[in-house]
């Protein structure tokens, strides 16, 4: 049977994987919805393509814009903001939602995937670090399918039994070893990291990647937000999690077991990998990967990492050990720090320390419902602003 799916934020660098891999296989895919938010021409050429009942952008004037521009296509239905994503993402006709929006945004499109119980390819990590408790919940109770497209999430549930990827010591696992590449700056010593530049943050050494989640790999704040994901997927707690810097990027995971057995899945750093995986799950597809040359790479290289360089890591691990609404406060303060690095009002190593500050003044609370997760994500968005303005007012 034909997948029918529809990727959440398709003009992104996860989309337009994803709809690469989709291209290879017209047998067993079809595209029912694609999402943007601003990126017009894009979308509008991904809809000529693909054909997609419905194309949404959450930005109403980008959706007008898409209308004129796809007047011809009179069978792709346009529809635009936060309610036409979560239309979409739960529309009955559609199995299979690739959740690539980045960051808060994509928690209630994801959300209504969720709930209407589909099979749900989850590379918005933010969604699940925002609201944790409540979306593993909803997961349970709508019994959608929920595979993790993460390369490293993705490695463990490859590595683990397929049945048991929410009870690791009833599989006898002892530990999970996650894999960092420790990012573009892994070397830079503290005061260097003070005037390192967006461009440099963004030039990644192994992976080519949306800019949020490349700023994000330089800080390590990705490997805080991708170990709270792992104990969310995973059912474990940061004490079962241990981060390996492996600046290869080439052993994208390993999962250990009692009786010393490491696994570890291996593969070129191709986000297509994780992607073709989740679509064709439990089937192994071809996802236009170039073959592993391990003569080639000859060296594989491993350190613990370094949270005085690089604090996010351990604000996230304490986010986490925190609880409640900490971890939508940390995901919120550092959209916007990374923002305004990305805008120039920031420096590098002053990401941290908005976040850190903001945690210190947004009360935390428990995790009772979604409304609870947006009002504190909307708090900690003024505070986080503010202290950038402050920031940037000592500076100037
Ligand atoms: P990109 O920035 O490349 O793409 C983001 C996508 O989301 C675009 O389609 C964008 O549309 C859309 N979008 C942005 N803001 C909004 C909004 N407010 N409302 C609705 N749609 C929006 O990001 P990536 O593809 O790199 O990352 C996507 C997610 O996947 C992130 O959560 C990231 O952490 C995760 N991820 C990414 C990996 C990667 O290799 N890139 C690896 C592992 C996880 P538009 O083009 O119109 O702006
Ligand atoms: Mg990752």
């Amino acid at each position: 049977m034909k997948r029918s799916i529809t990727i959440l934020g398709a003009t992104g660098s996860i989309g337009l994987n994803t709809l690469d891999v989709v291209r290879r296989h017209p047998q067993r895919f079809s595209v029912h919805a694609l999402t943007a938010s601003t990126s017009v021409e894009s979308l509008a050429e991904l809809c000529r393509e693909f054909l997609p009942r419905f194309a949404v952008m959450s930005n109403p004037d980008s959706a007008k814009a898409l209308s004129l521009a796809l007047s011809d296509c009179p069978h792709i239905k346009v529809l635009s903001g936060k309610e036409g994503l979560c239309d979409v993402a739960g529309d009955p006709e559609s199995d299979t939602v690739m959740a690539a929006i980045v960051g808060a945004a994509g928690l209630p499109p994801t959300l209504s995937a969720v709930r209407a119980g589909k099979r749900v390819l989850l590379a918005n990590k933010e969604a699940l670090v925002m609201s944790g408790r409540l979306f593993m919940d909803a997961v349970a109770e709508s019994g959608a399918e929920l595979l993790p497209i993460d390369s490293e999430h993705n490695a463990i549930f490859q590595c683990m039994p397929a049945d048991k990827i929410r009870d690791t010591r009833g599989a006898g696992i002892t530990r999970i070893l996650l894999t960092a590449s420790g990012g573009p700056f892994r070397t830079f010593s503290a005061e260097s990291l003070r005037s390192v530049l967006p461009e440099q943050a963004c030039s990644h050494p192994n992976w080519s990647m949306g800019q949020k989640i490349s700023v994000d790999s330089a800080t390590l704040m990705n490997k805080g937000l991708e170990l709270i994901e792992a104990c969310w997927l995973f059912n474990t707690t940061p004490d079962f999690v241990e981060v390996h810097v492996h600046p290869e990027s080439i052993i994208h995971s390993m999962v250990e077991y009692a009786d010393g057995s490491v696994l570890a899945q291996l593969g070129s750093p191709d986000m297509r990998t994780p992607i073709a995986n989740g679509l064709a799950w439990p089937e192994r597809i071809d996802a236009g990967v170039a073959p592993l040359d391990l003569f080639q790479i000859g060296k594989f290289h491993f350190e613990r990492p370094d949270t005085e360089r690089f604090p996010c890591l351990r604000l996230a691990a304490e986010a986490y050990q925190q609880g409640g609404t900490a971890p939508a406060v940390l995901n919120a303060a550092n959209e916007e720090a990374v923002a305004a690095f990305l805008d120039g009002k920031l420096c590098f190593a002053d990401i941290a320390v908005i976040i850190e500050r903001t945690l210190e003044q947004v009360e935390v609370v428990p995790a009772e419902s979604f409304d609870v997760i947006f009002s504190k994500d909307a708090e900690a968005r003024i505070i986080a602003r503010e202290q950038i303005a402050l920031l940037s007012a000592i500076q100037d």
